[in-house]
Formats: C-alpha cells, sequence, structure tokens
C-alpha cells in the first residue's frame, strides 16, 4: 500500500498524484511478488516516489524558510523491530536509502544532519547539492508564500489546503512480515532544524508484526503529539481491525488536537485500512486478488 500526501489535491494535479502512486506501487509489487522482503518493497516503492518531482520527497520537496531542501525518512522492519532513520538531511536524494543503511548496517536507529550524511556516503550512498533537489517551481511557491504571509501578517500553513504531499508505502511479503517507510521534505517555510512526525518512529511510521505497519502523512505537530502511528498499531494489537482503526485514528487526530491527514495501516493478516480526512489522499494497494488507486476514501 502506498500514499502519496493528503490534502485537497487540486484536480490538475491528480493525474500526476494517481501516476505517481500507481508507478510507486508497481516498483514494491515487482519486489514482492518475486519473493522478496516487504522491507526492499517499502524501500523501493518510496525511492520512486522520491524521484518523483510530484510529491513533497526527495528532489522537488517543500522549501525551509532559507530556501533550502531538508529532508527526513524512516524505515521500519515489523519482523525485527529492526529502524532506520534520518532528519534534516541536505544532500541525499534518496533520504530513504540512507534510513535503510542506517536499519541494516548501524546500531543506532536515528541519525541527523551531516552525521546523517557522513554515515550515508560511507555506506555508498552517494552525497549531492543543496541545490540539486530544488525546483523552480519550489522557489516560486515559497517566496508567493513568504509574500503572502508577511502581506498577512501571519499564515495559513497548517489548513488542509495547503499541500501536504509526503510519501509513504506498508507491505506484507510471503513470510508473513510487515514493514514500512516515510518519507518528506516536511512543511513549506518550516524553520530550519524542524523535523515534523514522517520520520520520528511510532508517530509518521511504525511496523511491528505483532500489531501492524503504519505510514502517516498531514500536518506533523498534531500527529507527533499523539504518536499517531504507534497509537493505531496498539489498537491493532488489542484486536480492533485495520479499517476502523486507520478511521479512528483520523477521527482521534481532529477530535484531540485538531489535526489533519491520512493514514495507510495494513497487518500480518494483510487485513488494512485507508483514511484521511483532508478533502483528498492519494492512495494505491495490491493484493493478488485485488488492486485498486484513489484520491478520495
Ligand atoms: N507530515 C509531514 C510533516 O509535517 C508533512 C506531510 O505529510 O506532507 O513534515
Amino acid at each position: 500500500m502506498v500514499h502519496g500526501g493528503a490534502w485537497a489535491i487540486p484536480d490538475e494535479m491528480v493525474e500526476a498524484h494517481v501516476r505517481g502512486v500507481r508507478n510507486a506501487l508497481a516498483a514494491g509489487w515487482n519486489i514482492l511478488s518475486k519473493g522478496g522482503s516487504s522491507l526492499d518493497a517499502v524501500e523501493e516503492t518510496v525511492v520512486v516516489m522520491e524521484n518523483d518531482d510530484t510529491f513533497d520527497a526527495g528532489r522537488g520537496s517543500f522549501l525551509n524558510r532559507e530556501g533550502k531542501v531538508q529532508l527526513d525518512a524512516l524505515i521500519m522492519d515489523g519482523a525485527t523491530l529492526r529502524t532506520g532513520g534520518v532528519g534534516c538531511v541536505e544532500h541525499i536524494a534518496n533520504p530513504v536509502r540512507a534510513a535503510r543503511k542506517i536499519l541494516s548496517e548501524s546500531p543506532h536507529v536515528y541519525f541527523v544532519g551531516e552525521g546523517a550524511e557522513r554515515f550515508a556516503a560511507q555506506h555508498g550512498i552517494p552525497l549531492c547539492k543543496n541545490e540539486d533537489l530544488i525546483l523552480p517551481r519550489e522557489v516560486e511557491r515559497l517566496s508567493q508564500f513568504q509574500a503572502r504571509s508577511s502581506e498577512q501578517g501571519h499564515n495559513d500553513l497548517f489548513a488542509p489546503t495547503i499541500s501536504h504531499d509526503t510519501v509513504g508505502a506498508v507491505a506484507l511479503d510471503r513470510n508473513g512480515n510487515i514493514a514500512a517507510a516515510t518519507s518528506t521534505g516536511g512543511t513549506l517555510n518550516k524553520a530550519p532544524g524542524r523535523l515534523g512526525d514522517s520520520s520520528l518512529i511510532g508517530c509518521g511510521c511504525y511496523a511491528d508484526n505483532q500489531s501492524a505497519a503504519a505510514s502517516t502523512t498531514g500536518w506533523g505537530e498534531p500527529i507527533m503529539k499523539l504518536v499517531l502511528a504507534k497509537w493505531a498499531a496498539d489498537r491493532v494489537a488489542s484486536g480492533s481491525i485495520p479499517e476502523w482503526v486507520a478511521a479512528e485514528a483520523i477521527n482521534y487526530l481532529k477530535d484531540r488536537v485538531n489535526g489533519h491527514g491520512g493514514m495507510i495501516l495494513l497487518d500480518a493478516q494483510g487485513r488494512f485500512g485507508i483514511a484521511h480526512n483532508t478533502p483528498r489522499m492519494a492512495w494505491a494497494f495490491k493484493a493478488s486478488s485485488q488492486e485498486d488507486s484513489g484520491i478520495a476514501r
């Protein structure tokens, strides 16, 4: 299962979003159908979306207040609970690859900034210039946003109409193992060093074979406060079905902290849920017996 952000995706951007999540899904399915692991599947799925300019992940991400791309990503293996995360990296086009290296090759779970980049480079991940990740479209978006907020004296950064194009994937493989990954450029005009929910374990991403795999998107601060991915996984572990839990989690987000966003949730039996309280969320899923994608649920 894949998501490509939850917000009011404008009509003219729907096609690119649906195409993007379907392409990503195909990459993950290709691995799973050959007997590959859920961990490999979520990594490759997220890489496809990081490489797609449509989404707020990898190249083409939103810019922070200083006009830089700062990326966060997390990947987690539900079989072993091994996890890798990176935060605030500025010179890695595919942060989920760096996160995967941390999961596989480090005793640590999370690296930030320059240390994360050094670890990645030492483990064969190419570094790039920050400018290589910046699109003129995003320079324009930031300058318009900053002009508008200085005129109005406030900003509407957290309105559900503001783009939340974070990407994520959850997968179940033939061995019954689940995994999850989430990758983001974060929110537009964020302060340098700001981390959202996406790469924080249990907030924007979580996976445990004994509960569920989850990836979230939306306004990160409220999601973090509720540790929402783990909240949902725990409910699945207590016997609720993922379809209900995903919807319940998004209601809880709204009711408790007035948050907005979306979630994909999958357990080791293949039961799943997709929910959002934004006007739209790009999603896609495939199983041996069924396949679907869309922008609303
Ligand atoms: N959750 C992300 C963040 O707050 C944004 C998004 O989902 O697009 O960094």
